[in-house]
């Protein structure tokens, strides 16, 4: 039998049981069954995605494009000084400058798009978004990002606030007693703001936003942005940027993000991981946990606790074809997650594969 490359991949991206070679049938025909398609809007999201879900399931409503309606979501939490862990107001590298990651990922094209490393515009998920729909790359990085921004017209601007910088500034005159930096006198050890601690005993910041939905026509899609790890290296970049780490989409199956120790996503594909398991028949918060126990097993011993448990907080999220969402968390340090629901969205507590 004979068959196009480009029909071959079909076939089997289909789950077909249909006759490519005896082999190929028998595995598609032990399978388990996809998730059977819903409609939505169904929509999870990360503790601080409240009124971007909102935005997001108003904007499918109103017949906007669900991908489009996820991102201006999204756009409401970068442009808000008062969180710090995303867009305007986000918490700066090690040098006090504030470097963005996003990315965007359709399931009805299965075409995604990223920058990372970012300067200077708020929108990092916008620009991400034109990635994928006005380049042929996914994911564009640094000053070539931001003259990419700077075509499509965004505005720079300065995105340090003065909060922003004051918690750099008292991190870096606290952090270390071991360089130039004093804190003012008699404020030695006294945290203005209160920058929590890392296991190893230094002082960083996670925070991210991510938005996954189920659309009315039963589509998925998926975006994730941040200002990454607090106090990075510069040029560091966290997984929300990394389509399969951060982000991922498949139209079949559902959609998965996550945020917390990006570096942990990183090292194991997680949220493409979650999106394979649910393939397997796991439900979203099964796929999650299966997850975390394997990155939990794989946790470099500096990282433990003296429990032998991860000590850094890593949140999954994910949302099946079916409509069913999930989530879990490694850690109850704000263990929380949105879901909308088609009528409201909620801030759920997240189980948690350790406690304490
Ligand atoms: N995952 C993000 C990063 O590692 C940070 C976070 O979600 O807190 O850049």
């Amino acid at each position: 039998m004979s068959m196009t490359r480009r029909g071959f991949l079909a076939t089997v991206g289909a789950g077909s049981a249909m006759g490519v070679g005896g082999a190929l049938s028998a595995a598609a025909q032990d399978a388990p069954a996809l998730p059977k398609p819903a409609n939505g809007p169904i929509v999870i999201g990360s503790r601080n995605a409240l009124a971007a879900a909102t935005r997001a399931v108003g904007g499918m409503r109103k017949g906007e494009d669900p991908l489009d309606a996820v991102i201006r979501g999204i756009n409401l939490v970068e442009d808000d000084p008062n969180d710090d862990s995303v867009g305007l107001g986000g918490l700066p590298n090690e040098d006090g400058e504030v470097e963005l990651d996003a990315s965007v990922m359709d399931g009805r094209t299965h075409k995604a798009g990223a920058v990372a490393s970012l300067r200077h515009i708020r929108n990092p998920a916008s620009v991400a978004a034109l990635v994928m729909r006005r380049t042929d790359h996914v994911l564009i990085v640094g000053d070539g990002a931001l003259r990419f921004a700077r075509a499509h017209g965004f505005q720079e601007e300065n995105l340090l606030t003065d909060k922003a910088r004051r918690v750099w500034l008292e991190w870096k005159e606290q952090h270390s007693e071991h360089d130039d930096w004093l804190p003012p006198e008699g404020t030695e050890k006294k945290k203005e703001f209160g920058w929590k601690t890392r296991i190893d005993g230094s002082d960083f910041t996670y925070g991210t936003i991510h938005v996954s939905a189920l659309t009315p026509a039963g589509d998925l899609v998926g975006c994730t942005s941040t200002s990454g790890l607090s106090f990075k290296i510069p040029g560091r970049v966290g997984d929300s940027p990394i389509i399969g780490a951060g982000l991922f989409v498949d139209n079949q199956v559902g959609a998965a993000g996550s945020t917390g120790r990006g570096e942990a996503n990183l090292q194991n594909c997680s949220s493409f991981l979650v999106v394979e398991l649910m393939r397997q028949g796991r439900t979203p918060e099964e796929a999650c946990f299966e997850v975390l126990r394997r990155i939990a097993g794989r946790t470099e011993k500096r990282l433990l606790n003296p429990a032998g448990e991860p000590g850094y907080q890593l949140k999954l999220y994910a949302v099946r074809r079916d409509g069913l969402t999930g989530g879990a968390a490694m850690r109850p340090v704000e263990a929380e997650m949105v879901v909308h629901d088609g009528r409201e969205a909620k801030k759920l507590k997240m189980k948690t594969l350790y406690g304490g």
